[in-house]
């Protein structure tokens, strides 16, 4: 070992984690540089699938909303890096100069999990001079929760029943102070491509075609559409925090009552913030504690507590259950049949085109493709169409909603695809959205569907929806009864 003679640094590297409070790498990081009197570093990794088109479906509205947030967070420092690499390559050369202190927040994703085990690893082999420093973070709640016959959860009510007071009881760590922080100061003896990070660099950077690549094929959505504006996003923890404050003051309390009103603004729109980290769960949660004490007095305040949690049961499915990214939690429906053939892909481009013919699914879908955000009562009709009246793969839907969404969130979003496919955890009998019911129900005024639907729209049902439910209902059924 030559530990000795090399300097210390120590390096917080974000992935998803772009905020100063209740940030526990950053925290802790800073903490212990200044307690040891070691420089600090903040280094961010566009990796792969930032740096390159045809990785992963990383889409426009990702994109863009990266080089606006890693900006503005980037301005929190006397010193921020951001280097074309992969951060396990970034060790490495690091590891040959330095003896480097890592501090990161801990994931949910399989990748990001195999990553962080790699860049352990590589720490440990070096010697002992070497540290490794991973947080709890991205789920809230003990990983661990089990039944009383110690089995792991698969249904949320019991979950949500067995982790609500470890939730409300989860302690949100102080904006961190970075001004007594020592800076590295020296050139960093690696040869990664830098990037600046005002906004237009980083975009130019992380800018590539708007691909949506699904089953070995891949389609260029620049063909097919302009890009969204996406201006008007808050890209900003503490915009994002006085966004919420103002929806805890002023609409949570009636939250069970609009939440699925379409053709009203009835909630929170944090998921993009909650989804890079500009927030975490648990702020929101102490900010909702400290203006409404007790929660069981409000149903509004209760619902919107419930569905964080929801947010905590599909993070702890996808820890404990990594396969479901590409696999059906309930094994007998792998057996399924979806349609792959050239008629599957043209009802699959119909539905990404707005051209379902059924009015509510084709105003969603124009919603997404212009906003890069759709309402979650939508979110779970189009998913319903696609796999139920489409018979398209559930995991085909969940590759667009990769490349559109601005707040994916592996978790959530495999969560409400398998969901809504009938397919996944939380197992209920098989449910066929009528999507004209849904309309008449939740957009009984037609707001959303005037909003939204296209212009010049005369699109007529692929398939009539008593006889697509008739289908899906077989198929469905023959597998159960497999
Ligand atoms: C097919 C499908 C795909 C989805 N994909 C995503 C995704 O990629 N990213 C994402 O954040 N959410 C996803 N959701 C869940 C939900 O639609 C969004 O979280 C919600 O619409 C975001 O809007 P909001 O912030 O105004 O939510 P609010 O109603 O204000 O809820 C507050 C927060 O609670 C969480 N939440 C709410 N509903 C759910 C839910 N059903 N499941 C998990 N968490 C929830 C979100 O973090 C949300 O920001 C998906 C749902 C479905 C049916």
């Amino acid at each position: 070992m030559e530990g000795n003679s090399k300097s210390r640094l120590v390096i917080y590297l974000p992935w998803k984690d772009f905020r100063l409070t209740d940030n526990p790498a950053l925290f802790w990081a800073v903490d212990f540089s200044i307690k040891q009197n070691l420089p600090f570093l903040p280094i961010f990794t566009m990796d792969d699938g930032w740096a390159k088109t045809d990785v992963y479906n990383l889409g426009y509205p990702r994109r863009f909303a990266l080089s606006r947030i890693l900006s503005n967070f980037s301005r929190s420092f006397e010193r921020f890096e951001v280097l074309v690499c992969e951060p396990e390559d970034l060790i490495l050369e690091l590891i040959k100069e330095f003896e480097i202190y890592v501090f990161l927040n801990d994931d949910v994703e399989p990748f990001a999990i195999r990553r962080h085990k790699k860049i352990q690893n590589l720490l440990q082999t070096q010697g002992n001079d070497q540290y490794f420093f991973r947080f709890k973070n991205e789920l809230s709640v003990s990983a661990d929760a089990k039944t009383q016959n110690g089995n792991l959860y698969s249904v949320f009510t019991p979950f949500k029943q067995a982790v609500w007071d470890e939730f409300l009881d989860s302690k949100v760590l102080p904006k961190v102070d970075l001004l007594k922080i020592r800076y590295y100061d020296q050139n960093l003896p690696v040869n990664f491509e830098k990037v600046k990070t005002d906004p237009q660099s980083l975009f130019n950077r992380l800018d590539q075609k708007w691909i949506l690549k699904f089953a070995g094929q891949s389609i260029n959505l620049d063909d097919w559409f302009e890009r969204p504006n996406l201006e008007n996003w808050i890209f900003d923890e503490k915009k994002a925090l006085s966004q919420f404050d103002q929806f805890n003051q002023t609409h949570i309390t009636k939250y069970n009552l609009f939440r699925d009103d379409l053709g009203v603004e009835g909630t929170s729109k944090m998921s993009m913030a909650l989804a890079f980290g500009l927030v975490s769960a648990r702020t929101l949660k102490d900010k909702i504690l400290q203006v409404h004490q007790s929660p069981d007095q409000s149903k509004g305040v209760q619902t919107f507590l419930s569905e964080l949690v929801w947010r905590e049961f599909y993070r702890y499915i996808l820890v404990h259950f990594p396969k479901v990214l590409n696999k059906e939690f309930q094994s007998k429906y792998q057996k399924l049949t979806w349609r792959k053939d050239q008629g599957g892909l043209i009802r699959f481009e119909k539905w990404i085109k707005s051209q379902t013919g059924y009015p509510l699914v084709d105003a969603a879908m124009n919603q997404i493709i212009k906003t890069g955000w759709m309402h979650n009562r939508t979110r779970m009709v189009v998913a319903s169409i696609l796999t139920k009246n489409l018979g398209v793969d559930w995991r085909w839907g969940q590759e667009f909603f990769r490349a559109t969404l601005i707040d994916l969130d592996e978790a959530s979003n495999n969560g409400g695809w398998q969901w809504s496919a009938s397919v996944g955890a939380d197992p209920k009998p098989i449910r066929i959205f009528n999507p004209y019911l849904q309309a008449k129900k939740y957009d009984s005024q037609n707001i959303y569907i005037q909003k939204w639907l296209p212009q010049n729209y005369n699109a007529k049902p692929i398939i009539e929806h008593t006889q697509a439910r008739n289908e899906a209902i077989s198929r469905y059924k023959l597998v159960s009864s497999l």
